[in-house]
């Protein structure tokens, strides 16, 4: 079969009687076990993604089928699907079977897509290579010796290699954006707020959002039109309306882009993407967008108040496992204090452990003004000198990630290195804004470069039709 990378292909193929929702999904089927190697998936969903085929073809047979009829669609595995087994990609939450649907879930569904499996990542989503999982790295598929980035990483390679349509990760600090750099997909993180957790495993949950993975701009602004909205279960949830994202593609007008200075100058800039960086640049210049390199003191700041608060905000949402709850449970305890002890130590891994640790000690009484409070009042300024920005500016241009795919163990012994990665992507996690990671081609290597554009809040509109123009031209 064919690699198809729309919808849109596929439900032509459908209509025309070229293809049925059984052979799409034996197709996809055989791509993984082909692909098993890579490690992609925690899951695959054999049963229920069958029968919610065949219930699909039904549908499409008598043209009631919904919009997202052709989607053969993976998740993380921090997402919840009832009566499937839901990890986050540790050992914390084995045997864990989800009681209900996150609301992403529910919508998918209720549209006639086909969730094929549930997908490895970073466990609790803590990481930016994929190796923190229980269930062992995950492998580009360009390069079996590199990471897929992280903490989406099963996501990213999902759709990399061709064993789903498109994929669902979460993106906190940057883990749709990043993997989807790393294996030349498209990730798209929207604004805060404009998607529902519910039935989402929390990270941080003042940065949390849900975001698509996919191969064209298309699949993204259709998805995120399913997707976002407000939802009587998840209160942060914007009650802004949702346009129809994927009906607005065409013919967006010259933007005004601010390009920030200290990102392109910064010395951790592989040089490769900076190059391709500024060719991007000059490709814009010729279609008529306004370019101007503007300053952003504030880099420097972005990667240490993004884990100070993620770290305070993750300390108290892991703090529900515990060993009575939830998944695992230490055998030999004699004591409930020694249970919670001994069910932690075993069930997380050392890089959760470390935040736990990491965002206690800035919450509790004697740091809490020094670090988190402190941490707070620089995202309030981080979050003003942006939103100033987009005053005068459509969109802010910066790379995705320093460097590109790098090689498995390289930066697991260091945590600030591995941290130190984020600089570009938590710029948009700490502010809220809607950002997105676009290919730029290749490396000399072969490895994929990438973009990023962040628009101004809740303008994923725009933002989507922009970029569907830019990998066009
Ligand atoms: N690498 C970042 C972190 O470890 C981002 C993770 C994410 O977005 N979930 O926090």
């Amino acid at each position: 079969m064919k690699k198809y990378s729309s919808l849109q292909e596929i439900q032509k193929s459908l209509a025309k009687g070229q293809l049925t929702l059984a052979d799409l999904l034996s197709y996809y089927f055989e791509q993984i076990s082909a692909n098993e190697h890579l490690n992609a998936f925690n899951e695959v969903f054999f049963h229920s993604a069958n029968l919610q085929a065949k219930a699909v073809q039904e549908k499409l047979n008598n043209g009631t089928a919904g919009k997202l009829a052709g989607m053969v669609i993976g998740i993380k595995d921090n997402i919840c699907y009832k009566d499937h087994a839901v990890t986050a990609s540790s050992k914390m939450l084995d045997g864990f079977v989800a009681p209900y649907s996150a609301t992403v879930v529910e919508r998918l569904l209720a549209e006639d897509a086909i969730i094929i499996g549930r997908l490895n990542c970073d466990e609790f989503a803590m990481g930016g290579s994929n190796e923190t999982s229980h269930f062992g790295v995950v492998k580009n598929a360009k390069d079996h010796s590199l990471v897929p980035g992280g903490s989406s990483g099963g996501s990213a390679v999902a759709v990399q290699a061709d064993m789903c349509l498109a994929a669902l990760g979460t993106d906190t600090g940057g883990s749709v954006r990043q993997p989807a750099a790393f294996c030349g997909q498209i990730g798209l993180k929207p604004s805060y707020g404009r998607i529902s957790r519910y039935g989402v495993i929390a990270y941080a949950s003042s940065f949390d959002q849900v975001g698509p993975i996919t191969s064209s701009i298309s699949d993204a602004a259709l998805l995120l039109e399913v997707l976002a909205g407000a939802d009587q279960y998840d209160s942060t949830v914007s009650p802004n309306q949702v346009p129809a994202y994927s009906e607005k593609l065409a013919n967006p007008p010259i933007k005004k882009i601010a390009v920030l200075q200290e990102t392109i100058d910064s010395d951790a800039l592989d040089p490769e993407i900076k190059a391709a960086v500024l060719s991007s640049i000059e490709r814009l210049k010729k279609d008529g967008h306004q370019i101007e390199y503007v300053s952003f003191d504030l880099l420097d700041y972005l990667v240490p108040t993004y884990y100070i608060l993620t770290a305070a905000e993750a300390s108290s949402n892991l703090s529900r496992y515990d060993g009575v709850h939830y998944g695992h449970r230490n055998t030999d305890a004699k004591s409930l204090t020694e249970l919670y002890k001994k069910s932690r130590a075993e069930g997380f891994g050392e890089e959760v452990q470390r935040r736990i640790l990491l965002g206690t000690f800035v919450l509790s009484a004697g740091y809490y003004d020094a670090y988190y409070q402190k941490a707070q009042r620089v995202r309030r300024l981080i979050k003003e000198k942006v939103e100033a920005l987009f005053t005068s500016f459509d969109l802010i241009l910066l790379p995705v990630a320093p460097t590109t795919a790098f090689k498995i163990g390289d930066n697991l012994q260091d945590p600030l290195v591995m941290y130190m990665a984020d600089i570009f992507t938590v710029l948009a996690s700490l502010t809220g804004n809607p950002a997105i990671a676009l290919p730029i081609g290749n490396n000399k290597a072969g490895l994929p470069l990438s973009i990023q554009f962040v628009a101004g809040q809740f303008n994923e509109e725009e933002l989507l039709a922009f970029s569907q123009q830019f990998l066009k031209n």
